[in-house]
């Protein structure tokens, strides 16, 4: 490995993986440093696969500005290079008079946000587009879909190698120290430990962003960094009458999540998730005894649902800067220059929508990066 380098990523997730992307088409010398065996075995791995709309957050936030323009550049990059994705739609349910008022301020937000597609629906217009589905009334969102995330990641390292990225796996950034202008990062592989020079630093690495801001000295409490881990569990529809629905559909928002909801997959199977619960470490076994919690919240909106068709699937972990008590909090994509550290820039609580959101943080981060070479 070259021990000069021009600009260093840590981490090939999909942002790590997307900021690569766009970097390579116009820089030279860009390294992406990974501490597993290949790209995107994490967060980027352990989610819906939903490509969000922009519904959910405040119009003026980098979640709502990232998700509207990553959802069509997701749809143009999947058309483009035939990564699988389906542009299903979603129905989110009010199920009874009381959330019908939280809905419509919903539908509020969307337009706000610039959501153009979305409807209201009536509980007939939910009943004749979904037939399985109770509800008091609903909001269609025709633009939300579904993508093969496996698929989109091995795109994006294909094509940040064929453009001249170098990838090292299973090497893990250890220590950062700044000398001069450029950043000395300290790396530990099967080899033992070593290290390189790089002028820009860009910090993807999703759970563990905060323990590398703080590599980089960085107090994270004072800046706001610390990250909180938020599970998700999913469970598999596994009922011999198939898919219940044709759409995505999910409730309300709760607090820490946007509600269990329930999502056909590309391979025709139906998951429901995720759960969220503030965990103190990354555990990725799926909580088995959350199955009635499940049951309880899908049941509301699809009678037919039955316990015993669930089966434990898999879980994520959200790197969330919002905590239990917590109100929104927005995704941190900064270059550092204020605290000293020009050059190195922090994606930090890069939770959903990351992967909807990724096509667009990578733009908006290889512009910052051409502003500073
Ligand atoms: C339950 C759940 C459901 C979700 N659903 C959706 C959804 O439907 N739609 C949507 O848009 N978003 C969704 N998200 C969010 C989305 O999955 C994430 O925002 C996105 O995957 C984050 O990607 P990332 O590259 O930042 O992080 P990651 O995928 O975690 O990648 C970070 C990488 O950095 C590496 N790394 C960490 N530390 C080091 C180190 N010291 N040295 C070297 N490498 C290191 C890790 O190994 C990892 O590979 C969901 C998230 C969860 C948890």
């Amino acid at each position: 490995m070259t021990t000069e380098i021009n600009i260093a990523i840590i981490g090939a997730g999909v942002v790590g993986l997307a900021i690569a992307t766009e970097l390579s088409q116009q820089q030279k010398g860009v390294l992406v440093i990974e501490k597993n065996r290949t790209f995107g075995l994490e967060t980027s791995s352990r989610n819906s696969e939903v490509i969000h709309s922009g519904i959910y957050y405040p119009a003026d936030s980098l979640k709502t500005r990232f998700c509207v323009e990553g959802n069509r550049l997701l749809y143009e990059f999947c058309r483009k290079y035939d990564v699988g994705h389906r542009r299903l739609g979603k129905i989110v349910v009010a199920t009874d008079e009381d959330e019908v008022g939280k809905l419509k301020e919903l539908y509020r937000q969307g337009v706000k946000n610039g959501v153009g597609d979305l409807r209201l629906l009536s509980r007939n217009e939910v009943k004749e587009l979904e037939q399985n589905v109770e509800a008091t009334a609903g909001m269609l969102s025709p633009s939300t879909g579904i993508v093969d995330a496996h698929s989109l990641m091995r795109l994006m390292y294909g094509l940040s190698r064929e453009q001249g990225t170098d990838f090292v796996f299973d090497t893990e950034v250890v220590g950062i120290n700044k000398t001069g202008d450029r950043y000395s990062v300290e790396i530990r592989d099967r080899e033992g430990t070593s290290s390189f020079v790089t002028s820009i630093l860009i910090n993807s690495a999703g759970l563990y962003s905060d323990a590398i801001a703080r590599l980089a000295g960085i107090n994270i409490d004072e800046a706001g960094y610390r990250l909180h881990y938020c599970k998700g569990d999913y469970f598999n529809l596994n009922s011999p009458d198939g898919a219940p629905v044709n759409r995505l559909v999910y409730p309300l928002p709760e607090q820490a999540g946007k509600g269990i909801h329930v999502t056909p997959n590309l391979d025709g199977a139906v998951r429901l998730g995720p759960s969220a619960y503030y965990v103190d470490e990354p555990d990725y076994r799926v909580n088995e005894s959350q199955r009635e919690t499940f049951y309880q919240s899908v049941k509301k909106f699809l009678p037919r649902l039955r316990i015993k068709d669930l089966q434990p699937d898999f879980a994520g972990i959200r790197p969330k800067l919002q905590g239990p008590e917590d109100t929104f909090r927005d995704f941190v994509i900064t270059h550092e220059e204020a605290r000293g550290l020009p050059g190195l820039i922090n994606l930090i609580g890069i939770e959903s929508p990351g992967l909807t959101a990724a096509p667009a943080i990578g733009r908006y981060v290889a512009e910052m990066v051409r502003r500073l070479c």
